[in-house]
């Protein structure tokens, strides 16, 4: 293949639930340092694709390729030791633990070569703890208890349980549902950071939103890609136009 310098190389991808292609045919490649986001209406596939690409979903035919391993061939587990994160849009923090405790827990307790635990020592984690605590905005409430966190800081505080597991791809479903005006400006400010050295693969409605973050963007529809590339060149093709106000 000419795309293996690409992060994740999707080719030929397909998924049938019982005859039906929800994901039909997909070709998508995504670049370090990328920030790209899918868009498309209710039902395109969007987080099938999503689904595919962290192993929930097994795929029918096709290939993800994911720094030169076969992503399609993986267990979940497996797929997130590889280095892909995924934030659903609930987010999963324990909400009676403080920000500083939810961030420690996520931090990757890694396996040696005879499968046994390897602890990393205190100040190393306490370092990259509030490291992370300062990048996802939540430096002054790193005692905080999590449940005492607005909804936004939540999003936030999931997004810095993925970050503190060094992903090379971060997926994010939705990232800003809920959130306030300010909010939503911090988080296009903080996505923009994260995509920095590593890939973001976004699922947004907001186009607004969209706009704002996207280096790159792909509209799905039925399970094909109707249009791909920079936010102003599909906004205006016809076919995407069609698709949304079309009908
Ligand atoms: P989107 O995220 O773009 O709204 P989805 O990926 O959730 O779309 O769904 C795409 C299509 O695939 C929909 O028609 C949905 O009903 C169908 N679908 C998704 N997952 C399954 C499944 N596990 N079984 C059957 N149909 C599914």
């Amino acid at each position: 293949s000419t795309n293996t310098d690409f992060t994740l190389s999707i080719e030929d991808l397909t998924v049938s639930f019982d005859g039906f292609k929800a994901v039909d045919g997909l070709n998508f490649y995504l670049d370090k340092n990328e920030l790209h986001v899918v868009i498309g209406p209710n039902g395109a596939g969007k987080t099938t694709v999503l689904d595919l690409i962290c192993g929930k979903t097994k795929a029918t035919s096709g290939s993800i390729k994911f720094m030169n391993k076969e992503l399609t061939k993986l267990a979940e587990h497996e797929i997130v030791r590889a280095g892909v994160g995924r934030k659903f849009q609930t987010p999963s923090i324990y909400e009676n633990l403080s920000v500083y405790e939810n961030l420690e827990v996520s931090f990757p307790r890694g396996r040696g070569v005879f499968g046994s635990l390897v602890f990393q020592r205190d100040d190393e984690v306490d370092s990259k703890v509030r490291e992370i605590a300062a990048e996802i905005m939540l430096e002054d409430f790193i005692d905080t208890e999590a449940a005492l966190l607005s909804h936004g800081q939540k999003q936030w505080l999931e997004i810095g349980m993925l970050l503190i597991q060094d992903p090379q791809l971060l997926m994010l479903d939705e990232p800003v549902a809920g959130m306030s005006v300010k909010e939503r400006e911090q988080t296009a400010e903080l996505l923009n950071k994260i995509s920095s050295g590593r890939s973001v693969l976004v699922i947004e409605h907001d186009m607004e939103f969209v706009a704002r973050i996207a280096h790159k963007v792909t509209v799905l529809h039925q399970g094909k890609i109707l249009a791909a590339g920079p936010m102003e060149d599909v906004q205006k093709d016809p076919n995407v136009v069609e698709v949304y106000l079309g009908h």
